[in-house]
């Protein structure tokens, strides 16, 4: 017994020792500036957003703002007081983002007649019932209205006109009465409602005269909700286009790295393990095989050791064989290895105040400490796997300061993207996905962990219909930690994370798997990308600027179904909803009726 015993500790040692891996060619790279088509230039603006100065309608006015810019449509923005000045015959959209319209007064007769004649008007988030909202009631085909603000705990698909929506309800972790309870004209169409017996509406949309209305009666202005928001503006008209990045990344977050001693959470109790052991075979083979069954290349970040040592000299970690055979296996499997840190501290000097949140954390002694320690990392790399090029940086605790920020940039050049955090948090480097001023590709990671929460969730639908775009990581300790799940156990958690994956590529097969450095190549190409669209009766005509060696976008087609297609492919992704593959830059979609 003692001796298979030992012969099959043998073999596992040697199989661990000798696990290579062939060097994978990236499928998109970052190009040079040059590499791109001039941009368009100045475009009018074909929408105006309209805020009051409501604490809603300034923060309804910068998301939307930004929502405008990423989907490259050219706006304006006013204040409410400004209106009556504008001429709205000069524009197409008119998008209000305000508490009273009562404020507007005599400019909500032209509004009405504007619509009529042709134009599209949104309202971003309910107001409050003033005269001047009930001047519109029969233009927004509101029957009636309950004075009660209904409380929404989830959103419904009434229509299945998003990926990822189809018959499906999103929780809402901080609900609120948020949403008109209104009862609707016949002649509405109900996107989104709150579901249950008592559903208040949450998304509608009513052609009027040659005009058209969409109410946006969500009420949530928050970035995990922008999705639903662009959404909204592309039902303003017959059709509609926008650049997206189709990309789907997963990031696992100190890994490869020291594995603790010692038992943690359930798996001592579920598996008779300690860490080391269940990491290696039950973690990494669940993982391992996940990405298999989906295609997903995973980007690893390298964490030479835990110490708490932010001064010279950095010691080398001599103990490389779990990175051998972890890495290993990650790369040969199409993916990524990038940096995390010599160790944990982020990249913060004595002048960054961690709040007194992270008690272990200490500030780098010097900047030039600071830059030795990812030095090492970056010399310990090189040595364990020479053939890599570690473009991508993930910040600990996704806490970058600004000198780390600036030091990533300037001295180590080889460093292409940053991947922080895409929602707001206390402490966190807030990203979005662009092209940044210092030359580093910003690719945030919108969702994270194993327990995948509805707030989560929520984020998930909203980004792949905003950006066409996932990006999650999880860190193996996840497991230990019980804010993260640890007591849920690894079995529920990974039925956890698997059911997010069967959700993410059943409702969006066509999503591109890309690791870390391919996603800032991705980002790079969608970030120059310039949008005129002209819509006539039968077609969308796009003019692309910026355009590299790709182009992906996504067309909203409300009214018809798109006939041929030159200078690129479309894929349905949802009803009227569909990923263009632009080869040229010029394309044309022709519209049927
Ligand atoms: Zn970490």
């Amino acid at each position: 017994m003692i001796l298979v015993f030992l012969a099959l500790v043998l073999v596992l040692c040697i199989a661990q020792r000798n696990v290579t891996y062939t060097k994978q060619e990236r499928i998109l790279s970052l190009l040079e500036e040059e590499a791109f088509t001039a941009p368009l230039g100045e475009q009018e603006a074909e929408c105006l957003l309209v805020s009051d100065g409501s604490d809603n309608g300034t923060k309804g006015a910068e998301m939307m703002g930004e929502i405008l810019d990423q989907m490259r449509v050219p706006w304006e923005g006013c204040q409410v007081e400004e209106f009556a000045g504008k001429d709205l015959d000069s524009y197409e959209k008119l998008v209000f983002s305000a508490d009273y319209l009562g404020p507007l007064s005599d400019s909500l007769l032209s509004v009405i007649d504007w619509v009529k004649d042709g134009g599209s008007l949104m309202l971003l988030y309910p107001p409050e019932d003033d005269w001047g909202f009930r001047s519109l009631y029969s233009l927004l085909g509101i029957a009636r209205l309950d004075g009660e603000r209904a409380y929404v705990e989830q959103i419904h698909f009434t229509e299945n006109f998003m990926m990822g929506g189809e018959g499906k309800e999103y929780g809402i972790t901080d609900a609120y009465e948020s949403s008109l309870n209104v009862t609707l004209t016949a002649d509405c169409r109900v996107y989104l409602d709150s579901g249950g017996e008592a559903s208040a509406p949450l998304l509608w949309r009513r052609e009027a005269g040659e005009g058209i209305v969409v109410v946006d009666n969500l009420n949530f202005l928050d970035k995990a909700y922008r999705g639903f928001h662009s959404a909204a503006y592309t039902l303003l008209d017959k059709a509609e286009a926008w650049p997206v990045i189709n990309g789907s990344t997963f990031y696992i977050d100190d890994f490869p790295s020291p594995v603790p001693g010692g038992d943690g959470g359930r798996i001592r109790e579920d598996y008779d393990m300690d860490i080391a052991d269940f990491y290696t075979q039950i973690w990494w083979p669940d993982i391992y095989n996940l990405g298999e069954q989906y295609g997903i290349r995973y980007t690893g970040l390298v964490i030479e050791q835990y110490s708490d040592q932010v001064e010279v000299p950095f010691e080398r970690n001599m103990d490389t064989q779990r990175y051998e055979y972890f890495g290993n296996l990650l790369l040969d499997a199409g993916g990524e290895l990038g940096f995390h840190g010599y160790n944990h501290m982020p990249l913060c000097l004595a002048n960054f105040s961690y709040q007194g949140m992270f008690d272990s954390y200490r500030q780098w002694a010097s900047y030039e400490d600071m830059r030795a320690g990812l030095q090492e990392l970056n010399d310990f790399c090189r040595e364990v796997f020479p053939e890599e090029e570690f473009a991508v940086y993930v910040p600990p605790s996704n806490i970058l300061s600004e000198e780390g920020r600036q030091m990533l940039a300037r001295d180590f050049p080889q460093i292409r993207a940053v991947a922080s955090v895409y929602l707001p948090g206390s402490l966190a480097f807030e990203q979005e996905f662009e092209v940044a001023e210092d030359g580093i590709i910003d690719t945030p990671r919108v969702i994270s962990g194993y327990i995948l929460d509805d707030y989560m969730r929520l984020a998930a639908v909203s980004e792949l219909n905003f950006h066409f775009v996932n990006s999650h990581f999880q860190h193996p300790d996840d497991v230990l930690d019980v804010d993260r799940g640890a007591d849920l156990g690894w079995e529920e958690l990974y039925r956890r994370i698997s059911d997010y994956t069967e959700w993410l590529y059943t409702s969006a097969p066509s999503i591109r798997n890309l690791t870390g450095s391919e996603l800032a190549a991705a980002v790079q190409q969608y970030d120059y990308l310039d949008v005129k669209r002209t819509l006539t009766d039968t077609a969308l005509e796009l003019e692309l600027g910026g355009f590299g060696t790709e182009a992906w976008l996504m067309i909203r087609i409300n009214e018809g179904t798109p006939g041929s297609v030159t200078g690129g492919e479309l894929t349905q992704m949802a009803e009227g909803l569909y990923l263009l593959r632009a080869d040229e830059a010029h394309v044309v979609i022709e519209l049927q009726k």
